[in-house]
């Protein structure tokens, strides 16, 4: 019999990653592209995939956004207001369909991540978990009864409103569209801005930690409230092991218990920085 291939990208705002695998999840040829402009970065998508020994069936893309992924819309699989220019209503899915000839299935880079958590990761057998990434954005993804959530558009937890104490925290936070939502204040980019250092620089004795685990114990109950999720896989660059103890602690403390204990189900994504490449895989299966 002969064995099925499967294209993946996880595209994101500095670089794409592009996989051939299997279905059940083995990845066998990798390479990593930087985003460029469009038409480069694009060109060498294609090539990786054209010259490659193995064809492919099928292609899954996670990528950066926001997407419209309303399939009725005339601009269905477009990234569409991102602060990379150059990017801004570029046809992702019509080019790729285009470019290779093959069915193709776009999601966003958090639904495919969250994507592949369920078929491989932390949230096997879970039919209600969130998946968030806190990096240089915070985007998160809602599996609801087994699939992820789209409403008129995909959920973006990321720009949620918290209580901001500006006596604690006078940082007016960095997001373009709100000033201090969540992603505002306590994103990677957030995080050096009002510090003068990147996250990945800070000692863990930084008071920058107390303030990260507030606004993500903020951000935890309101999501737990809205979605009762099984789990919360909280994953991404600024997601240090150290921080779940005090920030399940605190999720406890603010829920007073209310639903339970529900803080212990703050934890770790299954697949770690593989979460978004082996979920793009997962969704080109879903083709
Ligand atoms: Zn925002």
């Amino acid at each position: 019999m002969t064995e099925i291939y499967h294209g993946a990208i996880e595209a994101g705002g500095t670089k794409f990653i592009c996989a051939i695998g299997t279905p059940d999840g083995r990845l066998l040829y990798e390479e990593r592209i930087a985003t460029t402009a469009p038409s480069e970065t694009m060109a060498r998508v294609a090539d990786f995939f054209c010259s490659a020994s193995l064809p492919i069936a099928r292609l899954g893309v996670g990528s950066f956004g926001p997407l419209d992924l309303d399939p009725d819309s005339p601009s269905y699989g477009c990234i569409t207001s991102t602060p990379k220019r150059e990017w801004v209503n570029f046809d992702l899915l019509g080019h790729l369909r285009k470019a290779l000839r093959i069915p193709v299935t776009i999601t966003t880079d958090v639904n495919a991540a969250a994507i592949g958590e369920y078929r491989w990761g932390a949230g096997q057998g879970l039919r209600n978990f969130l998946y968030v990434t806190v990096g240089t954005g915070i985007g998160g993804a809602a599996m609801v009864n087994g699939t992820v959530l789209h409403g008129r558009s995909h959920p973006e937890m990321g720009h949620i409103l918290v209580p901001h104490d500006r006596v604690r925290d006078p940082f007016d936070g960095v997001c373009p569209y709100h000033g201090d939502c969540l992603e505002g204040l306590a994103a990677g980019p957030a995080i050096e801005a009002r510090w003068g250092r990147p996250a990945s620089d800070l000692p863990p004795d930084h008071p920058a930690w107390n303030l990260e685990i507030e606004y993500l114990a903020l951000a935890c109950v309101n999501w737990m409230l809205m979605f009762s999720p099984q789990r919360i896989l909280l994953g991404g660059g600024v997601m240090r092991p150290e921080l779940f103890p005090p920030l399940r602690a605190r999720v406890g403390e603010l829920l007073n218990r209310y639903l339970g204990d529900v803080e212990q189900c703050v934890i770790p994504p299954g697949l770690g920085a593989r979460a978004g490449i082996l979920g793009a895989l997962a969704v080109a299966g879903a083709c």
